[in-house]
């Protein structure tokens, strides 16, 4: 097929490479040359503009940093310019509302188009296997699956135009609400005498076991290789962590529910991105505990 892929920053680069590796012809754009010049060498053709990249393509995939910059680019440079026979797949982390604006508006040009956000960090995306969450019809589900299988390990429909997104921040809210929670029992364990290895052999088989403990051991030397173990660079950086609470708790309040604990996650990881730790990974929160 060929793949139009605008957006190769630190997880569209390796997602674009994993196409071409899968044989896709690839047809790179981003406003960044270091990005295009990683994405030639990884054997994709580059454009200077969007509307080039997507001329002639079967599909066209992006990567970008937030639903205002999806919304222009589509806008501005897809819907109405790819051929309408291509499938669109954002990628991006995104809130809902945009989300399903921008495949209505495909939608009323004639195109098919999901949302799939990705569940995995850069090195899943450079492995290729990241978790896509996706949202559209069973149509553009059909379509888009044997797109993204090329660059993951999991593709599952979550529903209608937005439920990818819904998927990705419900997911994310979670994860930031456990990883302080396990910050938590470390700092407290540690404080009432025991040894954090120890907790760690104890919790990782009992109740309080969970990913941010088990795959994503915030304190070094406990638990699997983690970014804790690399004085917490990331990884997954804080300030994306706080990005999704944001989008969590947009949603939570369009959605009129009460959830105490993202709000609660929220502020403690705002409060840290504000004293300067956005670059950190979002583990390190366990030094203010
Ligand atoms: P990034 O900033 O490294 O990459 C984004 C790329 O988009 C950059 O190369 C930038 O130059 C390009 N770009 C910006 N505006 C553009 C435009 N108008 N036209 C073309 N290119 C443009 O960000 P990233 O870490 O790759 O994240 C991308 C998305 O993936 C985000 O929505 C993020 O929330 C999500 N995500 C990231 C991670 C992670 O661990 N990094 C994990 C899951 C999801």
């Amino acid at each position: 097929m060929k793949i139009a892929f605008i957006g190769l920053g630190n997880m569209g680069g390796g997602m674009a490479a994993n196409l071409v590796k899968a044989g896709h012809d690839v047809r790179a754009f981003d406003l960044s040359a270091a990005a295009l010049e990683y994405a030639r060498e990884n054997g994709c053709t580059t454009f200077t503009a969007a509307r080039e990249a997507v001329e002639g393509v079967d599909a066209v995939v992006s990567m970008l940093p937030n639903g205002k910059i999806v919304d222009a680019v589509y806008t501005a440079d897809l819907i109405g310019v790819a051929p309408k026979s291509a499938i669109l797949l954002d990628c991006s982390t995104i809130d809902v509302a945009t989300a399903k604006k921008v495949a209505e508006a495909a939608s009323s040009a004639d195109y098919e188009m999901v949302d799939a956000p990705v569940s995995g960090g850069i090195a899943a995306a450079n492995a290729g296997t990241l978790t896509f969450m996706v949202g559209g019809s069973d149509e553009g589900f059909a379509r888009a699956e044997p797109i993204l299988a090329k660059m993951g390990k999991a593709v599952i429909h979550a529903g209608a135009s937005g439920a990818g997104q819904a998927a990705k921040i419900c997911n994310n809210m979670l994860l930031g609400i456990h990883m302080i929670g396990t910050c938590e029992a470390f700092a407290m364990a540690q404080k009432l005498g025991l040894d954090p290895q120890i907790f760690y052999d104890i919790a990782s088989v009992s109740s309080g076991q969970c990913w941010s403990m088990t795959s994503y051991c915030p304190v070094p030397g406990a638990g699997p290789q983690s970014p804790a173990d690399n004085d917490y660079k990331p990884g997954f950086a804080a300030a994306l962590m706080l990005k999704d609470l944001t989008l969590a708790m947009e949603a939570a309040g369009t959605a009129g529910v009460d959830a105490e604990m993202g709000k609660r996650a929220k502020e403690l990881y705002q409060a840290w991105v504000d004293a300067g730790n956005g670059g950190v990974d979002f583990s390190g929160i366990i030094k203010t505990l």
